[in-house]
């Protein structure tokens, strides 16, 4: 199975903001394209520490990235060092922690905002600093290394959804209607990715709370959507109810849909179609 795969991490969208707010993907459930699952983050519910979970499988306290001050290199594999060692070509828009966690630490704005390496791990990027970066144009980031590079792994991670729940809290209005525009710029891809024939992951590293803040245990900062789009999707958890992904098996879920052989990551196959 070697299939190419866009993960898109809308960072600090609550589970339940997703599964109200955002009507494409949701039209895309009703017509059995898309499945929604309910992950559990893992903890601390902050950032830094959860790009590395999602990317390396690593619980926080397992990898060392505990807080999103610690500024330095993953210790670990992650999808982008075993694609690249698969000889795959990788690529991410992404905040700059990104590139902080698997290129290059500290980030250097002027030598890594645009990235082009192939001895990296994410090979082809392009990494904004702001939080009010506008999510608009980072979907046009990706496209473009999309189009330019044409990666088998593409990470796409834009942060106006955490940044407006910092700014106005979990339950305002300002914070759904962050989700809802998240949700038309993807309307605006989805339909060619799909057609394309990528599996497509749109999940998020953590939720909010109403203090305009995360990093707890709460279940609005810990609950977080994990939407899966493809043909290589079973969508069939309603039926049988199947155990819901965990946060730790996303990174193992993507290297089995790139085809990456013998890796050891935790991985949740029963999502797969041709599953048992
Ligand atoms: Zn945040």
């Amino acid at each position: 199975m070697r299939n190419k795969v866009i993960l898109v991490v809308l960072d600090g969208l609550n589970y339940q903001v997703a599964h109200n707010c955002m009507g494409y993907l949701n039209g895309l459930i009703e017509t059995h394209q898309a499945t929604l699952y309910k992950v559990q983050a893992q903890l601390p519910s902050m950032s830094r520490p959860l790009y590395e979970c999602i990317l390396t499988g690593k619980r926080p306290v397992e990898s060392g990235i505990v807080n999103n001050e610690v500024v330095r290199l993953s210790h670990h594999s992650s999808v982008f060092s075993l694609a690249k060692d698969a000889g795959l070509i990788t690529a991410a828009a992404a905040f700059h922690w990104m590139s902080e966690l698997y290129n290059r630490a500290p980030y250097n704005a002027i030598r890594d905002r645009v990235t082009n390496d192939e001895t990296l791990n994410i090979q082809h990027g392009c990494f904004y600093h702001s939080d009010h970066y506008p999510d608009e144009h980072l979907f046009l980031d990706a496209e473009y290394l999309r189009r330019q590079y044409n990666p088998n792994f593409l990470l796409i991670h834009p942060m106006n959804i955490d940044d407006t729940g910092h700014k106005f809290g979990l339950d305002s209005s300002q914070y759904r209607n962050s989700a809802r525009y998240a949700d038309i710029y993807l309307s605006r891809f989805v339909p060619q990715w799909i057609d394309q024939g990528y599996q497509i992951i749109v999940t998020s590293d953590h939720g909010m709370n109403n203090d305009r803040s995360h990093g707890g245990a709460l279940a609005e900062e810990r609950e977080v959507p994990m939407f899966v789009i493809g043909s290589q999707f079973a969508h069939r958890h309603v039926v049988e109810n199947i155990e819901p992904p965990k946060q730790t098996e996303i990174c193992g879920l993507v290297c089995d849909l790139l085809g990456i052989e013998h890796h050891d990551k935790a991985s949740c196959q029963m999502l797969l179609a041709g599953s048992k």
